[in-house]
């Protein structure tokens, strides 16, 4: 069986070092709100490259916070406008309405699976607040246009960068540092479920910002809106990140990098080697933009294809098998014509993607692939 995710053997590698750091947590007798939160918090924002990182219970809760935060703050109201990719995973989504603001769904680029930034300003009304734009299977979603249209509306850019810890942005300009996903814009929710690329053993996520207030309000909602003990100043939810969470991805962390290399080799050999007229590969225009939290292929004969490659023991997943508009929860939006995230999620079939993927497993994988008819 060629998994599509082995967890048990990706942790597998670190697990000397994890274990003495849940030691070290379970010997010290502090749980919650302490050094290894505080540590990681520092790690992560270095590594990002913003000023704050806040540790919070998960990526949903990450990006729910970065809008109760605004809203607090007087910059959103209840029924603002933010717009988002129609074909995101529907946390993104979930987020937003969870604060009564309204998503207003824009249709991907076909190419890139990414938000389609040609039809972004004309989604733009009076009630604008915010983009949020979702670095989608570990690919950078952010453009220079984006950029723009933030400035030319004063709309804050918020980043769902729950698939793309350690991608870089790399149209900088010579000179200008590098600059990470979860950096580029005024606040950034990440989750470190435990099947994403800097992954913890169990819930956990952040937020990322160069805001002080943004930052301190974050922080004070998750602890049930107080930043002194038993003074509440907001009615505040409790999402914390747990120091045994903490500590673990204090170790994961440190090898983020060259998992995210070992993926490359997994991308690089997937695209060198598939050559099927019914397959079209992942369209990579700069390596250095994508960590391939995914590999999303698409195929008119989805269906085919993943019981062929199931009957041969290869794991496939489908991201995602039915888009938010059609999902009961927003029945609302049934009539919504949305053609390009259709067709994504009618085609698209994720292929085995992890650090952890021998040659011998890839070389089948493609060799299967190769042969497939229907
Ligand atoms: C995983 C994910 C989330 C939610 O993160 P959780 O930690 O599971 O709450 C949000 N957005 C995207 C794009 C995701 O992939």
């Amino acid at each position: 069986m060629i998994k599509f995710l082995d967890l048990q053997k990706i942790n597998a590698q670190y697990k000397d070092e994890i274990k003495s750091a849940i030691d070290r947590v379970v010997d010290s007798g502090w749980y919650l709100l302490g050094d290894e939160v505080k540590s990681f918090e520092k790690n992560y924002a270095d590594y990002i490259g913003t000023k704050h990182c806040v540790g919070v219970a998960n990526g949903l809760d990450a990006l729910r916070l970065i809008l109760r935060a605004y809203i607090e703050m007087g910059i959103m109201n209840e029924g603002d406008e933010i717009i988002v990719p129609a074909n995101t995973y529907i946390a993104s989504i979930l987020a937003i309405t969870d604060n009564h603001l309204k998503p207003v769904l824009v249709e991907p680029d076909i190419r890139t699976y990414q938000i389609d930034d040609r039809l972004i300003e004309s989604a733009v009304t009076e009630r604008t607040k915010a983009i949020m734009i979702v670095h989608l299977y570990g690919q950078c979603a952010y453009t220079e246009k984006i950029g723009f249209i933030c400035e030319k509306f004063n709309l804050k850019l918020i980043e769902d960068n729950a698939q793309a810890h350690g991608c870089i942005y790399s149209e900088q300009r010579k000179g200008e540092k590098l600059r990470r996903t979860g950096s580029l814009g005024d606040a950034a929710g990440h989750s470190f479920y435990p099947g994403k690329n800097l992954g913890a053993l169990g819930d956990a996520g952040a937020v990322t910002t160069d805001n002080d207030e943004l930052a301190k309000v974050i922080r004070s909602l998750a602890n049930y809106g107080s930043s002194r003990k038993y003074v509440f100043d907001y009615a505040g939810l409790n999402s914390r990140l747990d120091e045994i969470q903490a500590a673990v991805l204090n170790v994961k962390l440190k090898h983020l990098d060259a998992e995210i290399k070992q993926r490359h080799n997994v991308a690089r050999y997937y695209i060198e080697n598939i050559k099927h007229p019914d397959i079209v590969m992942p369209n990579i225009s700069d390596w250095n933009a994508h960590v391939f939290h995914l590999f999303p292929i698409r195929c008119e004969k989805r269906d085919e294809l993943r019981q062929y490659l199931s009957d041969n023991y290869v794991q496939t997943l489908i991201h995602y098998p039915i888009p938010p508009h059609k999902q009961k929860c927003y029945s609302d939006w049934e009539k919504m014509s949305l053609p390009i995230t259709e067709k994504i999620h009618q085609e698209e079939v994720s292929l085995p993607m992890s650090s952890v993927l021998t040659e011998k497993e890839l070389f089948l994988v493609v060799e299967l692939i190769n042969n497939f008819s229907y």
